[in-house]
């Protein structure tokens, strides 16, 4: 990068700029190159100066949450990625009357194990669906997280967003397009947003109840998928009316390896990383399930994991 856009860039940030930033620590996949730079965001003022900045100056530039649903590439990234910081990770009570919906707006970064942590102190029900998702709030909205028939548009009253195009924006529910792990009008390009917060809708709950839902979840996910292996949680959305890990293991593609990526013999939809697997493994063995799926049962699997 040109010393004066790193001059420019240096200036902008609130935190200090770093340099050549090895993404892989920044993932649950544990793979990845570098960026050119990476800048952990405090405000939205900051975000809206530095994609100004970036559109300006035609530099590239890439939006993490927690990295849990990621795939980024052995070259890294050329450009700046940005994360969110503290400043918006807080959790604020809007309204709590008791009888009707609790109202809570959620920073973006907000890590879902720690929104729903908070939940059960306060005894507040609805996020229940989400124990051992580790991403974050953001991206839970962008990937519309889900697990045991609930999903994040379920709770969604609201967000907060912001874009080079249109600035910042506060959508409504019904303006929200959430499809199965997908949000539809996020946008891409200049137009692409990123979520600031969320205002969710939980209900009152028992504290008990809730962290007996929350273990009897946690103990399937402990039988059904994989341990001590790096991950990005199921690798392919599931087919309308199949399952994704069910045609992979008919394929018998269960523990099939491609250099450190493995396909996990405990759940044939998470592709896993066995210690030193790279994204071309990653890569390589996608394209093989992909294929051999294809072949076997005139089925095409498409990737949940966003690509960096
Ligand atoms: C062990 C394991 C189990 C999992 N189980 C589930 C599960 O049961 N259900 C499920 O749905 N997922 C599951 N996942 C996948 C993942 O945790 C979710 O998709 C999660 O919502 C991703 O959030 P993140 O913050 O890690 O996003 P990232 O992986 O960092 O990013 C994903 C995408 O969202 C974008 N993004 C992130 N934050 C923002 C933001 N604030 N604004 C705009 N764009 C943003 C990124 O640019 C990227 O395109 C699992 C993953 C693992 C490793």
């Amino acid at each position: 990068m040109e010393k004066r856009l790193k001059e420019g860039l240096e200036e902008l940030a609130e935190n200090p700029v770093q340099w050549g930033c090895q993404l892989a620590p920044f993932t649950s996949f544990g793979i990845g190159g570098p960026a050119d730079a990476l800048v952990q965001v405090e405000s939205g003022e900051e975000l809206n100066n530095l994609l100004n900045f970036f559109v300006d100056n035609s530099l590239a530039w890439q939006f993490i949450g927690r990295g849990s649903n990621l795939l980024v590439s052995d070259s890294g990234f050329s450009g700046v990625v940005l994360l969110f910081g503290k400043a918006l990770s807080q959790i604020e009570i809007l309204s709590d009357a008791k009888s009707v919906d609790i109202r809570v707006r959620v920073g973006a970064g907000c890590s879902l194990a720690r929104l729903l942590n908070w939940c059960t102190d306060n005894s507040y029900s609805g996020l229940e669906f989400a124990v051992g998702i580790p991403g974050s709030l953001g991206g839970a909205v962008v990937m519309n997280g889900g697990a045991w028939g609930g999903e994040i548009a379920d709770i969604i009253d609201s967000i907060s967003v912001l874009s080079y195009h249109s600035g910042a924006e506060h959508l409504e529910r019904s303006e929200l397009d959430f499809r199965y792990r997908v949000w539809g009008n996020q946008g891409t390009g200049e137009k692409k947003r990123i979520v600031l917060s969320a205002d969710i809708c939980l209900k009152p709950g028992k504290k008990e109840d809730i962290q007996r839902e929350c273990r009897e979840y946690l103990a399937q996910r402990k039988v059904k998928q994989p341990k001590g292996t790096r991950n990005a949680g199921s690798f392919f959305k599931n087919p309308e009316g199949d399952s994704a890990g069910r045609l992979i293991e008919a394929s018998g593609l269960k523990g099939k390896s491609c250099g450190g990526a493995m396909v996990s013999p405990v759940h044939a939809n998470f592709l896993v990383n066995t210690g030193e697997a790279t994204a071309k493994d990653v890569y390589k063995l996608m394209d093989i399930v992909i294929r051999q799926v294809k072949k076997d049962s005139g089925v095409h699997l498409f990737p949940e994991v966003h690509f960096l």
